[in-house]
């Protein structure tokens, strides 16, 4: 299927953005290109989950900052998401005799809650010009012709053209790979030794087991645990340790032994028996720091989000960076009245040094935590402060 125009002299109105990944950066984008009168078209490689018998995957609650929200405000979509979200205004640190001391943020209400990632697709259907396509999983495209080649179900292929590529299919993109067949394409890739896994504390008597408005924390030197709340009174707790570790936990006796340890406090709160049934429910997730320059190919393809960017989540800002993306290019769009041309590599060239700043900061913010095991104040310091 061809959606592209080919016409130089047409406008936003007929021309066809494909958005590839529609994630949280992919469906904010959606919404950016469609505000401006695009026909847009998203392809997600994961089914509807409106129609999904089972939703597979990570239930992460993110941080949004101030950052995130001015990028949802452009587009009419801060109180929604706000709304869903809750308020968090300071830390409640952990200690390991059960003692907690709050840490307040600089601003009150400066960081919210959003609830849940894969919340947001469907909003980008309020635009009357947006189709969303899931069950499309992009396998290649080729740089020549800006053709993309789509696996739908039962193996089938489609392929499918438009005027402008928009990359948002995370850390692992497929649209990226193109890239790196470039000339003069900068690529890197860092794994951590950490990995994180998800437990999840119920509520008590109906009501959250901990103070609510708080980012829970556990700082333990090599390791930590956080507790962000929910909507439906749970919580969600996150625990990040080196794979050396998790792979010394082995058995349900010995994750209770690891929480007496480290964790005594969170034991009755998550459950003993829960614990020793989720801990082992997924293995540990991987960590990976990318980074890459330029974000463009021509006229023709962007990258934004984690695909240009995935960042360790221990600055809590990969979401907010990648809701930044569109703003900017939003903004360069503006002023460059919408020609691709002028447009991609002006984006590059304004934003990879300040996606590059944070990526340091989030590694920088992480390297420093491993370095001073043996300072517990520096460590909690540390991570608390930037967190
Ligand atoms: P993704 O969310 O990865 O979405 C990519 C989408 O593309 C997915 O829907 C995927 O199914 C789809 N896709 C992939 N491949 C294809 C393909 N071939 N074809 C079609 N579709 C495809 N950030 C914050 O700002 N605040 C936080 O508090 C925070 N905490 C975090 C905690 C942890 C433990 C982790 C791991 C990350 C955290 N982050 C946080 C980072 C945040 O999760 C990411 O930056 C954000 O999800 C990136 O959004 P994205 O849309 O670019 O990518």
């Amino acid at each position: 299927m061809d959606y592209s125009t080919n016409d130089s002299k047409s406008t936003s109105k007929n021309k066809v953005v494909a958005v590839v990944g529609g994630g949280l950066v992919g469906a904010l984008n959606a919404c950016y290109f469609a505000k401006r009168g695009f026909q847009v078209e998203v392809f997600e490689s994961r089914e509807d989950i409106r129609q999904a018998k089972i939703v597979k995957g990570r239930s992460i609650n993110l941080a949004l900052s101030h950052r995130g929200r001015q990028a949802l405000k452009q587009v009419g979509m801060e109180d929604t998401i706000v709304s869903k979200g809750i308020p968090m205004h300071s830390r409640m640190i952990h200690s390991l005799n059960g003692t907690q001391s709050p840490i307040p943020y600089g601003k009150k209400g400066q960081v919210t809650l959003l609830r849940q990632r894969l919340d947001t697709p469907h909003s980008a259907e309020t635009y009357s010009t947006t189709k969303l396509n899931f069950a499309h999983k992009l396998l290649n495209w080729s740089t020549e012709t800006g053709a993309m080649t789509f696996l739908r179900a039962a193996g089938a292929k489609e392929e499918i053209q438009a005027d402008l590529i928009v990359g948002c299919d995370g850390a692992f993109s497929a649209i990226r790979k193109q890239f790196l067949r470039q000339s003069r394409f900068n690529f890197s890739q860092t794994y951590i030794p950490h990995g994180y896994l998800e437990l999840t504390m119920p509520p008590i008597n109906g009501e959250f087991a901990m103070k609510p408005n708080y980012l829970h924390i556990w700082p333990r030197n090599t390791f930590m645990m956080i507790a962000l709340p929910n909507l439906d009174k749970t919580f969600t707790c996150t625990l990040f340790m080196p794979f050396d570790e998790f792979e010394n936990v082995t058995t349900g006796d010995q994750v209770i032994e690891f929480f007496q340890k480290y964790f005594p406090d969170a034991i009755p709160l998550i459950g003993a028996d829960a614990l020793k049934r989720d801990y082992f429910h997924l293995p540990a997730q991987a960590m990976v720091s990318v980074k890459c320059s330029p974000y463009h190919l021509s006229d023709k393809c962007v990258l934004m989000g984690d695909a240009a960017h995935a960042v360790v989540p221990f600055y809590g800002q990969g979401m907010n960076a990648g809701f930044e993306d569109c703003l900017v290019f939003n903004e360069i769009m503006d002023q460059l009245n919408e020609d691709f041309s002028a447009v991609l590599p002006e984006y590059t060239r304004v934003r990879v040094p300040d996606d590059h700043a944070i990526a340091d900061l989030a590694m920088y913010n992480y390297v420093e935590m491993r370095s001073h095991v043996n300072s517990k104040w520096f460590l909690f310091r540390k991570y608390v402060d930037n967190f």
